[in-house]
């Protein structure tokens, strides 16, 4: 489904993109800042990631600080990414939740 997203053929509220990376709001959010960073090369989950693909990481993590300072997360944020069914992912394309905008609990489970 993100594949359809990246490919344009399901619209998204765009927050950052370049060649390797998409990112946009999230439909449901969670916070008052939550968007979705997503590598462009279909990967099912973070549980894929090998010596082939690794770089995507390192690409989400690098863009994150500039989609950041775009949403005005001066005050810091945080970047989730489910893996499976006990993590809760309910979309099998690798992605990176990042979210803020207020005080984020403590709790992360
Ligand atoms: P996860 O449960 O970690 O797989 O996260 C999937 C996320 O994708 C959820 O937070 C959904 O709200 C979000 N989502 C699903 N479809 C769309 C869409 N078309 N546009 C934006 N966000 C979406």
């Amino acid at each position: 489904m993100f594949c359809k997203i990246i490919n344009g053929d399901i619209p998204c509220s765009k927050v950052y993109e370049d060649d390797k990376i998409l990112a946009f709001h999230d439909i449901n959010p969670q916070a008052p800042v939550h968007c979705l960073i997503v590598p462009k090369v279909h990967i099912a989950s973070a549980d894929g990631i090998d010596e082939t693909n690794a770089d995507v990481v390192a690409e989400v993590f690098m863009a994150a600080p500039i989609i950041a300072k775009k949403l005005g997360l001066t005050r810091g944020y945080r970047i989730i990414t489910n893996i499976g069914e006990d993590g809760c992912q309910s979309v099998k394309h690798i992605h990176f939740h990042l979210v803020g905008g207020r005080q984020l609990s403590e709790t992360m489970a």
